[in-house]
Formats: C-alpha cells, structure tokens, sequence
C-alpha cells in the first residue's frame, strides 16, 4: 500500500518553515470587506482590481446568459462549443484592445499554455525573463524550443541572448515577458524591449494579466501604457482580475489568432468558457469601454495607501502598479504578521517561497477601487500596530 506518510511528512516539514500555505474560506462574495471564520475583515489580497467580482451590472449580464444560452458550453470550441456569445466577446475585446483579433480560453494559465508550445518547435528558441509567471514557465517547459532566460528586466542581457540563441542556429525567436510582474508590481521595459525584438526579428509575447484593466488609457494594458500598439505581437490576458470573471485571452494579429485556433492544445482539447462567465466578461468589456472612472479611483487608492505606508517606515519594494508588496523577507515573521492582521481585521496573505524567491517573503497588498480612504486608514493603523509590535518599524 502507498504511504502516505511521504505526503503528510513533506507538509509537516514546511509548515515548520513557515512555508504552508493556509487555505482561507469566504463566507461572503469578494468586496472590500469579507467575512472569514465568522470575523469580518478588511480585503487586502484579491485580484479585484476595480470591484467588478461583485458588480451588479456583471452579476446581471451573467444571469441574462444563463436564460439565453444555459450553463454548460457543451463542447470544446471546435466541435460544438462556439457560442454566438463567444465570438460577440472576442470582437469587443479586440476593439478594446486595439487588435485585429482575440481568442479567448478557460484562464490566462491556460492562455499561456496555448500559446507557447503551439508557435515554437525544437528549432526555435524561447527568451524568457527570470521572473516571469509560472503559467509562462509551465508553457516554456511543454515546448520543444530551446530556453535562455534573461536578467529581470534586463534588455542589455536580453539582447545578449538573442545573439547566442542567433549564433546557435535557431529558427524562430520567441521573447516573452510578463507586463507587470505580479509578486513585486514592477513593470517590463517593454519600449526597449521592443526595439530588441525588432532589432532581432523576434516575435514579442507579453502576459499582462495584471496589466489588463489597470494599465492604460481606461485599463486597456501596457501596450497602451507604452503606446506600443502594433509593435508587440502577442498579447496573453486574464479575465480573472481586473474583469472580476474568470477566463484568458490572446489578442494579437487575425493570422496569429486564426493559427492558434488550429493548434492550440487548450483551446482543441478543454471545453470553452461557460455562458456565464462569457456574458460577465462582456459586460466588463463594455463598462471599462464606457468609463475610466474606477481604473482612476483604484490608482488613487493604491498612491494613498503606499505613500502612507513609506511614512510609516515600511520596505514596499519597486512596485509601479497597485500590487504593493510590504517586504519582511524571512518567512515566519512573515506569515506572523499576517497572523496578527488578521486577528487585527486585516485578511493579507503572507507570500513566500516558491511562489517568491528564498528569503524574500512579504504580505502582498492588493488595493481595490472599492476601498474607501476610511478602509485605507483602518489598514494603515493596523499596518503600523503590528509593523510596531514585531520589530518591523
Ligand atoms: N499570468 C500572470 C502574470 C498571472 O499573475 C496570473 C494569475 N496569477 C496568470 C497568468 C493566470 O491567470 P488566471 O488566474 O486567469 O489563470
């Protein structure tokens, strides 16, 4: 008989380096305030970016799918799962995004899954930033294609790698980098970026997941922050954060799109996105088309709250977006002090290793256009209480 005492030792072992990660159960749907073991607390670690989870308008679309079109997409894409209301989503979100086409998929994990390892073979060669998301990494490692993988943000150590991959004889040159990196909020250079991959014919592939409804004019991602548009071939999106569904994207050139739909294994193989979700979706669309009132509240927001926090004396890291890491770097006094947030009313994840590098654990703040300054005030108190009480300021 297996045992599995293997499993149950391995568990033991990180919870004693303070590396278990504690599963916390919702009682109440996402919104700035939860309730969670009975208590209610302040959210500090959703991807709700602009509070549409819970969004009336979304919540309604979503309900109005279900009447039209039922629960289930009854098939993957290309036998019998292409709802009208899949392709009405792909078409709103290429005019959002400023591109010929998209392709939408189950998640942005399964975006990247689709992506890599459809459009590079043993002859190509993949160039990818040191940091760069799992989704991307567990793509990278599902393809034939050679791996380099660059300095964090680094174009100068980028271009020295695409001379080697170059040198080496490879085929075709795939660079990719996520848009914003999710654990520190910093963001891709991606101007010099993009001069290298023309410079060397490479075909650029960005994972803006947290860069989609946050970045740009009324949230429509780094390109548009950059004003880059047409110069990066392959933009990979989630509907999951920003949005407030669930579900991925591809957006790029028609031909791009149009290959993937022949080749992409999650696409082919997994079922598409429900109704639901694809009605939520497209009501996000339509709202952050409409107005950019909620990407410019959560940008308050999120200066507010880390100004106040570099006051206090706390290490918040380089971020450049809302994601506001609060570094305490060991990993115990890390995931004690989320402890005691909670215990404060305070619901922020300690992150640490391997979702971050050894000795680089942090609570990771995620700020919200649905926080008010009162909630923003409640959290730096309580920010400063235990920041106090543990030595950390
Ligand atoms: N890419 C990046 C950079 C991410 O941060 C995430 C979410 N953690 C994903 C992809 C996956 O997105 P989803 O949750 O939609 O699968």
């Amino acid at each position: 008989m297996f045992d599995y005492n293997e499993f149950s030792k391995e568990l033991k072992e990180l919870e004693e380096k303070g590396l278990l990660v504690r599963i916390r159960t919702l009682q109440s749907p996402q919104g700035a305030w939860l309730t969670i073991d009975g208590k209610k607390v302040l959210n500090l670690c959703s991807n709700n970016y602009l509070g549409l989870a819970f969004n009336e308008e979304l919540k309604k679309a979503a309900i109005e799918a279900i009447e039209k079109w039922g629960v289930g997409p009854g098939a993957v894409r290309t036998i019998a799962g292409t709802l009208e209301i899949h392709e009405l989503l792909e078409k709103e979100l290429a005019e959002f995004k400023k591109v010929e086409a998209t392709l939408v998929l189950q998640s942005g994990f399964n975006a990247n899954q689709a992506v890599i390892p459809a459009i590079t073979t043993a002859e190509d060669a993949i160039l990818s930033d040191e940091l760069n998301h799992a989704s991307i990494i567990d793509g990278v490692r599902l393809s034939k294609a050679k791996r380099y993988v660059w300095k964090h943000r680094d174009a100068e150590d980028l271009e020295e790698k695409l001379k080697q991959a170059k040198a080496e004889g490879s085929r075709r040159l795939l660079v990719i980098t996520d848009g914003v990196f999710s654990m520190d909020g910093d963001l891709a250079p991606l101007p010099e970026i993009v001069e290298k991959c023309e410079k060397y014919d490479a075909l650029l592939m960005v994972d803006d997941a947290h860069g989609e409804g946050v970045l740009g004019s009324h949230g429509r991602g780094i390109v548009d922050h950059f004003d880059l548009h047409g110069r990066v071939d392959i933009e990979v999106g989630t509907l999951s954060k920003a949005f407030g569904v669930v579900g991925g994207f591809v957006a790029g050139k028609k031909d791009l799109i149009d290959y993937l739909k022949q080749k992409a294994r999650p696409f082919l193989f997994s079922s598409s996105l429900s109704p639901a979700e694809t009605g939520a979706a497209l009501a996000a669309v339509r709202m952050l088309k409409a107005s950019d009132e909620l990407v410019k509240k959560l940008w308050d927001n999120a200066s507010y709250f880390k100004t106040e926090m570099q006051k206090l004396g706390f290490d918040t890291g380089h971020s450049e977006t809302p994601i506001t890491p609060v570094m305490l770097y060991d990993a115990k006094l890390s995931s004690q002090f989320s402890k005691k947030l909670f215990e404060e009313g305070i619901f922020a994840q300690s992150i640490g290793y391997p979702t971050v590098p050894k000795g680089k654990a942090r609570i990771r703040v995620m700020i919200s256009a649905v926080h008010t300054k009162e909630d923003l005030d409640f959290a730096l108190g309580k920010f400063k209480k235990v920041g106090k009480e543990l030595g950390v300021i």
